[in-house]
């Protein structure tokens, strides 16, 4: 059975749809983030979710029980936001031991849990100090300790990264991973980073104008969006106008050229797609005989670990088209101004019908 699952859940303000229904199922222990642009509906999910507002139409199931018109209380649920939201006139422990005490649990038993979620969140010397006393990250690892000290099923995180800096946000998406597999419960995570959606993620609900854009692995949304919105918010893509010429997978490119895609489903001959190509997948050659696009070199930097390379392509039209590789001085540089075969597999060029934009 599944620990939480959304049958048609929407959410209007008004004439505006803040939430179209939605069916989510997520399993018993599963990571799911929920992840999109500013205005997406993601907070209005997780919000229905926790109780905090009231749904306008569909059910909220939590182990099979509907939990639609339950307090926030009611439900078996531990969240965590942004904003540290510790009290800060109590204590480490007692802000901890907070869900413990609305719960009822006996002091001697609460005082152990407590003992036990600080060397979990690896904090054990800071029970007596006050909110103010203690880093972002450390209040933040409080709060982690708080919403999981009662060991809810599932626990809800809008943006708790958010007001990290890079480094801290990097260490503590390991530390939320390692009590998730410790503590074993559901999470479900609201976040708009996608770097952050991707590594931590067992799946992605990316979601766009109060819908779902696409639900599932990092890796299908990755390697086979099915919009041109999906495949164009995770990761950087080259895009390239064409028209499917075979329902094996061959596209015909506005410079005439034809190119071999993958389809991860069918589309009708004639067409008009979009083939997404990732940059790390397409490399620069001399010459090439088959699969590939012709492009001009326009520049090149170093980002770090990888270069890029800009290119003039007819094939793509005004925007440039973007290869890059791995920065090194075994590979002779390219030479700007010259003509190259940007070469693939074929497999990593994916047709996306150009009428799916959202
Ligand atoms: P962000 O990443 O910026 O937090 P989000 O994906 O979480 O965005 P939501 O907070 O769910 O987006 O908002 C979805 C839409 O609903 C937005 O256009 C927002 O302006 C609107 N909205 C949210 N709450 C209200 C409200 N109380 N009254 C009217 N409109 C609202």
């Amino acid at each position: 059975m599944s620990t939480l699952e959304t049958q048609g859940l929407g959410k209007t303000y008004g004439d505006f749809v803040a939430l179209a229904p939605t069916d989510i199922t997520v399993e018993k222990g599963e990571f799911l983030t929920l992840l999109g642009p500013s205005g997406s509906g993601k907070t209005t999910l997780l919000s229905l979710i926790a109780g905090l507002s009231e749904a306008d139409s569909g059910r909220i199931l939590m182990d099979g029980k509907d939990v639609t018109y339950a307090a926030p209380y009611q439900r078996d649920i531990g969240m965590m936001f942004q904003n540290y939201a510790l009290f800060p006139h109590m204590t480490i422990a007692e802000n901890i031991a907070f869900p413990l005490k609305m719960r009822k649990t006996s002091a001697a038993e609460s005082a152990r849990l407590v003992k036990e979620a600080l060397e979990m969140v690896r904090l054990p010397h800071i029970a007596d100090r006050y909110p103010k006393e203690l880093s972002g990250g450390q209040q933040q690892r409080v709060a982690l300790a708080r919403c999981t000290i009662y060991r809810p099923s599932v626990i809800l995180m809008d943006e708790p990264l958010g007001a990290l800096d890079k480094k801290l946000r990097d260490q503590m998406q390991f530390e939320i991973l390692r009590i998730h597999k410790e503590i074993g419960g559901t999470i479900v995570y609201v976040t708009h980073d996608q770097e952050e959606a991707m590594t931590m993620s067992d799946r992605i609900c990316l979601m766009n104008h109060g819908r779902i854009a696409q639900l599932g692995t990092p890796a299908d949304l990755y390697f086979r969006p099915q919009s041109i919105f999906v495949a164009d918010f995770l990761g950087e893509a080259n895009l390239i106008n064409g028209r499917l010429v075979s329902e094996a997978g061959m596209v015909r490119l506005n410079d005439g050229s034809e190119i071999r895609v993958s389809l991860p489903r069918p589309i009708a001959q004639g067409t008009e797609v979009k083939v997404m190509l990732r940059p790390q997948n397409l490399r620069l050659a001399e010459t090439a005989n088959s699969d590939s696009i012709s492009g001009k070199l326009i520049s090149s930097s170093v980002t770090g670990a990888s270069t890029k390379f800009f290119l003039d392509a007819p094939a793509l039209g005004d925007k440039p088209l973007i290869a890059t590789r791995a920065t090194g001085l075994s590979e002779a540089a390219p030479e700007p101004g010259r003509d190259y075969r940007l070469t693939f597999d074929p497999r990593d060029a994916v047709a996306i019908p150009a009428s799916e934009a959202a």
